[in-house]
């Protein structure tokens, strides 16, 4: 289904197409070669990036609203002309599903229409006879943007439709490992922004901390791992940088009682395996009522066993490869570590034949709470079940962690069970689902898992700053 995909992919800097004068290859995960080879950018490169967007800045902040608004939804049509190919270049540097490629455009129709409809109406706080106060929200000025390898276009575009419609230009990052889709983003967007304005540039790991310690650029906007969250916060303390940083996640679900089991298995495995697990707010520990434990364990690995996994290009496919090795041999040591230590694994956990990174979706039976699996972050096809016998217990052993980005609760009582996800301490509490994100509702992590929110109003005022307007009226004394 795939063609081949031999476009000379380049960074868009000033609004002109750069090949680089040094490159670096992409490899696909689901063959674990090198398809194509992305810029890598040098310092010299970045500081034409940063230039170009600060040059555009002036013109781009005083552009009317109504205007950039507008440009925004002419960005979802660029994007939507070119879902299938920007959904191949998905499929074959991220390795999920086309489906799944698909949707990350897909997605962004209803952020775009969504953000574009967003008021940064300025708040008048007096307005008498001796004096006439408004608060304005106004941009920062230059973003650095910095986006990992589960959702290169998702996380690209929750960046760059906020932070343009609020005045802001751009100097966009995709990770290393999945940077083709938004260098073609790029492209495409050129032909419709003016230059400057977004500019997007790839390079291999040296690339994050010189962008976060540029001095031209005014917030880091980060989507990523909490290691290097910290390490970028560091970074932009030097120059006082604005930041957003949304990192990662530790996921519980809690399944209560009176619970249907045949009802939540599906959205569950959904929960614990889409995007082979690489989703910072998918289900990374599931905590089953002793009551129903053992029938929700055989139906959900039931389900996880049936899984069909294999190279996204084909058909059918639910679960394609680990992203790139050192996750893939992350994920393989976490598993080995439930064997050494004599967890049961109920079905999966096996590395496939052949060269790609493909892992059979594990399910680990009942492991103690100190157990790696249930400590870290596994980003990945392998999901923990516990059970408890005490809802308090529960929330206790859910909320035991330095994460806290989402988590769900699975109840025949929605009500009775949103009074418990209150008590999860997280960003975001799902009842009965999990992972249904809206472009207007503020989504981000409590504890380690970020700092600020994308998405919503909240998300687009953290790309502006205020101003303050304070007017004496005439004839009024100082
Ligand atoms: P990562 O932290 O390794 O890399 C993320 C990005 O940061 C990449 O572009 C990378 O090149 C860059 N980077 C690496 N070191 C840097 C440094 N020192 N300074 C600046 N930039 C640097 O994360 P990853 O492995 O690509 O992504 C997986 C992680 O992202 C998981 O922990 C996941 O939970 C998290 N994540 C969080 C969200 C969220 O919204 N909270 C969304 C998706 C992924």
């Amino acid at each position: 289904m795939l063609a081949k995909i031999d476009l000379p992919f380049t960074m868009t800097i000033g609004g002109r197409s750069v090949p680089g004068v040094e490159r670096f290859g992409v490899i696909n995960p689901a063959t674990a070669s090198v398809f194509a080879q992305a810029p890598d950018c040098t310092r010299e490169e970045l500081d034409q990036a940063v230039a170009a967007a600060r040059a555009a800045f002036p013109a781009w902040a005083a552009t009317p609203l109504a205007e950039r608004q507008a440009m925004i939804l002419r960005v979802r049509d660029v994007m939507v002309e070119n879902q299938e190919e920007i959904a191949r270049i998905i499929v074959a540097e991220q390795g999920k599903p086309y489906a799944g490629g698909l949707g990350e455009t897909a997605s962004l129709v209803r952020w775009s229409e969504a953000v574009a409809a967003m008021a940064l109406d300025p708040v008048v706080v007096e307005d008498t006879a001796k004096a006439r106060i408004v608060a304005h929200r106004v941009p920062l000025g230059v973003v650095g943007a910095i986006t990992p390898w589960n959702y290169p276009i998702v996380q690209a575009f929750w960046k760059i439709l906020p932070g343009l419609v609020a005045g802001n230009t751009i100097v966009l990052k995709p990770s290393p490992l999945t940077p083709l889709s938004t260098l073609r983003a790029g492209e495409l967007l050129s032909e419709i922004l003016p230059p400057g304005v977004l500019n997007v540039i790839s390079g291999s790991d040296r690339l994050g901390p010189w962008l976060t310690e540029h001095p031209g650029i005014d917030k880091i906007s980060f989507t990523g791992s909490t290691a290097t969250g910290r390490r970028v916060m560091a970074s932009a303390s030097a120059t006082l940088k604005r930041l957003t940083l949304e990192l990662g996640g530790n996921d519980p679900a809690i399944v209560l009682p009176d619970a249907d089991v045949g009802a939540i298995v599906e959205p569950l495995f959904r929960g614990a395996f889409r995007n082979a697990g690489q989703i910072c707010a998918a289900t990374k520990r599931i905590y089953v009522h002793d009551s129903l434990y053992d029938a929700f364990r055989d139906a959900f690995a039931a389900r996880v066993a049936r899984a069909v996994v294999g190279p996204g290009d084909q058909q059918g496919v639910e679960i394609g490869p680990v992203q790139n090795r050192a996750q893939y041999e992350r994920v393989l040591a976490l598993i080995a570590d439930c064997k050494t230590q004599g967890y049961s694994i109920v079905t999966g956990g096996e590395a496939l034949d052949g060269p790609g990174y493909f892992i059979s979706p594990a399910v680990i039976d009942n492991p103690p709470d100190t157990a790696r699996i249930v400590v870290e972050e596994q980003f990945g096809p392998v999901v923990p079940l516990m059970r408890y016998s005490d809802v308090d217990d529960a929330v206790r052993r859910a909320n035991d962690t330095d994460y806290g980005l989402g988590g769900s609760i699975w109840s025949a009582d929605p009500i009775k069970a949103a009074e418990i996800g209150a008590r999860l301490d997280c960003g975001t509490v799902w009842v009965n689902t999990t992972q249904q994100l809206s472009p207007d509702a503020p989504f981000g992590g409590h504890k380690q898992s970020g700092i600020g929110v994308e998405n919503g109003l909240p998300g687009l005022h953290a790309y502006t700053q205020f101003q303050t307007l304070v007017m004496l009226k005439p004839g009024t004394p100082q």
